[in-house]
């Protein structure tokens, strides 16, 4: 018996984008993810990464957010425009690059708190989904800390504590290991590859990619230029090179 096609995630149709000053970011994207593929989204800065993710979960408003049929992202099936943005942010947990734009409350218990809170949980379920997210990012004790005196791996940490707490379908993570020491960031790779459900990474740490991922985009100047196995993309010297990226020195030939 034929196992069953795995569900789709994530389907962009033609997808573009311009800032309201005229820059265009994203030109034409289209691409299926399955469910629980994991993609780095790798390119220079300014291809366009941050934009394609804040896509994911309705946060940049645009004329195809108006209507069901100029849809251009579609998260399981439901179309990212404005009617439907609540049942897609349940599906999409956002990690943004500066925790500082996450965390806003005194205590790191109300931090992760607040998202469950929104879903309008019952206090006793947002309790038990508090703990064993801290639990789950190594910070249990840490709930009646201020998020402004952790470090910023910490900090990082709690708001990945107040994604998972939401139990999202996937995870967009922008840039997720920027500032992170050795041991924070190998924290976070245990974590991320514990975490079950679709996660598109946008990162300049290939080696991260290397170690998390199955597949990877190149983006540049806002279109998809390259889609493929992580360890053929990230191999390619003529392709890297001319997308401002550089091989990881363990897939380059004799290292
Ligand atoms: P990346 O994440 O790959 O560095 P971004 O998605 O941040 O790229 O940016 C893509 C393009 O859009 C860049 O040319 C950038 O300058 C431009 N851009 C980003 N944010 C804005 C904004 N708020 N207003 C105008 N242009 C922007």
């Amino acid at each position: 018996m034929n196992a069953a096609p795995p569900m789709r995630t994530i389907e962009l149709r033609k997808l573009s984008f311009r800032y309201p000053n005229g820059r265009v970011a994203l030109e034409n994207l289209s691409c299926c993810v399955d469910q629980g593929e994991r993609i780095a989204v790798v390119g220079p800065s300014g291809a366009g990464k941050s934009t394609l993710l804040m896509h994911l979960n309705g946060l940049l408003p645009s004329p195809a957010m108006t209507q069901e049929a100029q849809a251009q992202v579609f998260i399981e099936s439901i179309p990212v425009i404005k009617g439907r943005l609540p049942e897609v942010r349940r599906k999409v947990g956002f990690l943004f690059q500066d925790p500082d734009d996450q965390l806003f409350c005194p205590t790191v218990r109300e931090d992760v708190a607040f998202g469950p809170l929104n879903l309008g949980l019952a206090q006793a379920e947002v309790m038990l989904r508090v703990n064993r997210s801290l639990a789950a990012v190594s910070l249990p004790e840490h709930g009646a800390r201020n998020p402004s005196q952790l470090s910023t791996g910490e900090r990082k940490r709690v708001c990945l504590a107040g994604v998972l707490a939401c139990e999202p379908s996937m995870l967009v993570l922008d840039e997720p290991t920027s500032n992170l020491d050795p041991r924070a960031r190998r924290q976070l790779l245990e974590i991320l590859r514990s975490f079950k459900g679709t996660q598109i990474i946008a990162t300049h740490d290939l080696d991260f990619a290397l170690d998390l991922c199955q597949r990877a985009f190149v983006l540049d100047g806002g279109k998809i230029q390259a889609d493929g196995p992580v360890e053929q993309v990230l191999a390619n010297p003529v392709q890297m090179d001319r997308h401002g990226l550089e091989v990881p020195w363990r897939l380059r030939r004799g290292a």
